[in-house]
């Protein structure tokens, strides 16, 4: 739980385990706590009742220990760094040498379809490139756990779809990365996850938990099934409960 010092209740009675390679959609409406429990697991701030652990440890040591990255949907890129001095940014800092900083920075740009534009600045992308350049730099360090805080938010239906698509691909690539994902998408939820959290308006609770039961690799067919849609439909009736 997290109660802030100006006694907002911002989470309550919370109670989640996430299993390795698990992708966990959280939905609810807007200050339901859903941006506070991701803080709580990245460490940024403590819960003020109960306790959690991430990989064992607490989410401060997993942080350091660079298990745990954050995308958020402001891109936050440096907007004098080319995109391979950007998406290596985080290695730089921890005093990673030259060769390995472009090798690892090669491999996520082509994870995410960039590698062609290494030596680009960020203002002459688009917002969906940009996005990916972000996702690039968390998975620079080859993370454990994954927090992705609303990242398609802003972007156009048909570009968040195609990112959709290779966030999953990308995921597949390495089944053993654990993803949680906040949206307030309801589609986008079912899609992506193999599991929706549904959250409770203020004070933050989890209500619900709706296992997304398909096989991956899901595509763009996969939207127009009619399962999907049920799916969609279940979540919905949960969150307007
Ligand atoms: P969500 O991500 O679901 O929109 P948040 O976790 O951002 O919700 O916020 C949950 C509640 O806590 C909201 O009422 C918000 O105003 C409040 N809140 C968030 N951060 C702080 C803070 N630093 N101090 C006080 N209240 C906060």
């Amino acid at each position: 739980g997290k109660i802030y010092p100006n006694g907002t209740v911002a989470v309550q009675h919370a109670n989640l385990h996430v299993g390795e390679g698990e992708f966990l959609c959280f939905v609810g409406p807007s200050g339901c706590g859903k941006s506070t429990i991701f803080n709580m697991i990245a460490g940024l701030t403590e819960p003020t009742s109960g306790h959690l652990t991430v990989l064992g440890t607490s989410p401060k040591e997993a942080r350091k220990q660079n298990e745990i990255a954050f995308v958020f949907q402001e891109h936050t890129l440096l907007p004098w760094a080319k995109l391979i001095d950007n998406v290596t940014m985080p290695l730089t800092l921890r005093g990673i040498s030259k060769k390995e900083r472009i090798t690892e920075g090669e491999r996520v740009l082509e994870l995410v379809g960039l590698k062609d534009y290494m030596k680009v600045l960020p203002r002459e992308l688009s917002g969906g490139m940009k996005m990916r350049v972000s996702i690039a730099r968390a998975l620079i360090s080859r993370p454990k756990l994954l927090l992705m805080d609303e990242p398609f938010g802003a972007l156009d239906e048909i570009t968040r779809q195609t990112l959709q698509n290779e966030l999953l691909n990308i995921w597949e690539q390495d089944k053993k990365m654990s993803v949680l994902f906040i949206t307030h998408n309801v589609f986008e939820s079912v899609f992506l996850s193999t599991k929706v959290v549904v959250m409770t308006p203020r004070p933050g609770k989890i209500s619900d938990f709706i296992d997304i039961p398909f096989a991956y690799p899901r595509d763009d067919e996969f939207r127009t099934q009619p399962e999907f849609g049920e799916y969609v439909r279940s979540v919905s009736a949960v969150l307007k409960h």
